[in-house]
């Protein structure tokens, strides 16, 4: 354990770790089921995981260790060990994973993305990632897999997404095969167009074939399909899967013909040119954006750490909340646990952004006072300093 110690390396960190740990030695942080098997890394200025292979014999001690250490980031493993502390990998006795899948709004190719880079988020973004989450939750894992709401816990990653666990028993034994499996279906990958439903009859007095397909009440990916283009198409937002603005145009004039049709099975009320490629391609761009392979493979790879619920985050001051409303959830408001006296800094450069009620900048090279919350956010992006006069 004489590796446990986060080296504390400027003053900023000093500020932010002693804002932390007076927050850590009052909240009530839950520990994760079977705390004891799971490995813990913690983070510091430099890395969300300076130290790992970590291991917590119990709730108790977890409050005591974040309250004492107050790390910049608390992970810990999706997986259960006999031995979470022991490396290499293989000796600590993998016993089971949980099933969890990290969706990130810098995956979604949004274009505020371009305004803001990866280091802010905005309103749009969170929006179109809690959209996501929501769409992986009630079209995927309860319709498909059969989890129940109480099964299945939300947490806002404590940056730019939501984490979603399974808290079931029977995913606890799946294999990476099956975890690969359960991703490549959530994301629609291999999802072969023809097998959907979709054909084409000919119609007596008509030379073209008609395309006929899924509707809505079929069960699955099909049916999936269906609700998921009615869906895009009632709220205008079928850009979102590629479509070209004419196109989408074309759509909407007939909306609501177009959303009849589709209930019985005909998608051919709107005329488009090579429809039958047209829809491919939408049909392709519909599962649940996961993100790159990368934290696809987060899913899959049982040795992947992941945020503790409820604790803070070190690259935004604000908490890994657990959500218990996704819909009403606001992240920038609720997220929000540090309180507004007075912090005076320097700040080097920041965008237009909110917490909680207030709008705060656009900042570039200016001292300010802001409430705590806020230049805590700031000086966790590193773009202020304190300002000492
Ligand atoms: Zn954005």
């Amino acid at each position: 354990m004489e590796d446990l110690q986060l080296r504390i390396r400027n003053p900023e960190e000093e500020y932010v770790r002693s804002r932390f740990r007076e927050y850590y030695g009052k909240a009530d942080v839950k520990a994760p089921d079977e705390v004891e098997r799971r490995e813990f890394g913690f983070g510091g200025w430099e890395r969300k995981i300076e130290v790992r292979h970590l291991h917590v014999g119990n709730a108790e001690e977890l409050k005591g260790k974040l309250a004492m250490e107050a790390p910049l980031f608390i992970s810990y493993s999706v997986a259960y060990y006999e031995f979470p502390d022991m490396r290499p990998m293989e000796r600590k006795n993998w016993l089971g994973a949980d099933v969890v899948f990290d969706l990130d709004s810098d995956h979604l190719g949004l274009p505020c993305r371009k305004r803001h880079g990866t280091k802010w988020v905005c309103d749009e973004c969170l929006a179109a990632v809690k959209d996501e989450s929501a769409k992986l939750i009630e079209q995927f894992l309860i319709p498909d897999f059969g989890f129940s709401k109480n099964e299945i816990e939300v947490n806002f990653s404590g940056n730019r997404g939501y984490h979603v666990h399974i808290r079931d028993k029977t995913v606890k034994k799946l294999s990476s095969y099956a975890r690969r499996e359960v991703v490549d279906y959530l994301t629609g990958t291999g999802i072969d167009f023809d097998s959907m439903d979709f054909r084409n009859v000919a119609v007596s007095g008509r030379k073209e074939k008609k395309l006929l397909g899924p509707s809505p009440s079929n069960p699955a990916w099909p049916g999936r399909i269906a609700r998921l283009v009615s869906r895009l198409v009632a709220e205008k937002r079928l850009a979102e899967v590629g479509v070209e603005e004419k196109d989408a145009k074309r759509i909407y004039k007939k909306s609501e013909q177009f959303l009849k049709s589709v209930r019985e099975g005909n998608w051919d009320v709107v005329k488009l040119e090579r429809k039958e490629e047209f829809w491919r391609n939408v049909v392709g761009r519909l599962g649940v954006k996961l993100g790159d392979r990368i934290d696809q493979n987060v899913t899959a790879d049982a040795s992947k750490l992941i945020r503790l619920p409820d604790s803070l985050h070190g690259e935004s001051a604000l908490l890994a909340k657990r959500v218990k409303d996704l819909n009403s959830f606001d992240p920038l408001k609720e997220a929000v646990v540090f309180g507004d006296q007075p912090v005076r800094i320097k700040i080097k450069n920041a965008p237009e952004f909110r917490l909680g009620e207030l709008t705060f900048g656009p900042f570039k090279s200016e001292e300010k006072e802001l409430p705590e919350y806020a230049a805590l956010f700031l000086l966790c992006k590193k773009e202020a300093v304190l300002w000492k006069s």
